[in-house]
């Protein structure tokens, strides 16, 4: 049973056939990291800002594309894809740069949506303009603008270095949703406070806080310390320590019950890579992860928006059409 509304059953639904992500590194930069806000960047930040390295290899946007189409289609022969702005802050810098990059995603093979990662307070009404009209301009069939949040909470926003408030989000967020951008956000559980480590009562005010909102997707991740950040200082200094996999499935299943189960579910955990990875080492394990995650729902009967009320168990829509042909089948 299906106890989460994934992105892959919403695409599924939406498509009527497996969709992939395909991350892109656009050259952006962040003003977390650039000296414009500071030099340091968030705590968790890693150097590459989440990106792939293929640009530092000197493939650009369609070599990129092809890169990762190429693989993917190796392992799945009905497939379309959903270009992912992914490394550092894509919508920073000059209008023009925001306007090249997306020209260049015109034709792409396979495109059917747009996913941008950014931060708040790098969207001004020009550029949000512009990114409306993409849905348009590139034929997508879905535009989602992934805004960071981590916690709802100011006090940790500040410890933590994001250099934006809880309320530039809301106010992104709004300003996103009122010309037709579905928001997704992401959300960190076990971030280090002036209390201490967030728990779950802070997860849970931040899913308030995000539920509050015009969200329509959330992206889940347990906080992992990365090689070259200042997580790694403190960590090494005993100043911080990772939550336990018991705990984030805990925490998570918590938060799942009070999400409407409309919201998309784009992802479950965070997903480093081995050589980024310092700890806690079962981050490094998405497998396990994922397990432990389902059947903690399992065991205790949780399901997605379970916490909301009326329904006797999780909505059909959250099985993807995929998964219950290959469930009649067996
Ligand atoms: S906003 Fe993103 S890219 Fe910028 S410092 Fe923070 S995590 Fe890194």
């Amino acid at each position: 049973m299906q106890r989460t509304h994934s992105l892959n059953a919403f695409f599924r639904g939406r498509f009527g056939q497996r969709v992939q992500k395909i991350p892109l590194d656009a050259g952006f930069n962040c003003p977390n990291r650039d000296g414009t806000l500071s030099r340091h960047g968030c705590v968790f930040c890693n150097e590459s800002g989440s990106g792939s390295g293929l640009l530092d290899k000197g493939l650009d946007l369609r070599a990129q594309w092809s890169h990762w189409q190429e693989r993917v289609q190796k392992k799945h022969s009905q497939v379309l894809f959903a270009a992912y702005l992914q490394s550092y802050t894509n919508t920073y810098g000059p209008y023009e740069k925001l306007e090249g990059v997306l020209q260049q995603l015109q034709g792409l093979p396979g495109l059917v949506a747009l996913s941008i990662g950014t931060r708040p307070d790098c969207l001004d009404e020009r550029k949000l303009d512009l990114l409306a009209k993409q849905k348009d301009a590139l034929g997508l069939g879905e535009i989602y603008l992934e805004l960071g949040l981590q916690t709802a909470n100011n006090d940790t926003l500040k410890y933590i270095n994001r250099g934006h408030s809880a309320e530039d989000f809301a106010f992104a967020a709004s300003r996103a949703h009122q010309r037709g951008i579905n928001v997704v956000t992401h959300v960190i559980a076990g971030l280090p406070s002036p209390q201490g480590i967030e728990g779950a009562k802070d997860l849970l005010s931040t899913v308030r806080f995000v539920n509050s909102l015009p969200v329509q997707g959330v992206k889940f991740h347990n906080l992992y310390v990365c090689k070259n950040t200042r997580l790694a200082h403190m960590w090494k200094n005993g100043e911080y320590h990772p939550i336990t996999l018991e705990q984030y499935c805990d925490w998570l299943g918590q938060a799942l019950m009070i999400l409407p189960p409309e919201t998309v579910i784009h992802r479950l955990n965070g997903d480093p890579t081995q050589e980024e990875l310092l700890a806690p080492e079962w981050a490094g394990e998405k497998g396990k992860i994922l397990n432990a995650i389902h059947d903690h729902l399992e065991r205790n009967d949780f399901w997605q928006g379970r916490a909301n009320g009326a329904s006797d168990g999780p909505p059909e829509y959250f099985t993807s059409p995929a998964r219950e042909r290959k469930k009649h089948a067996l």
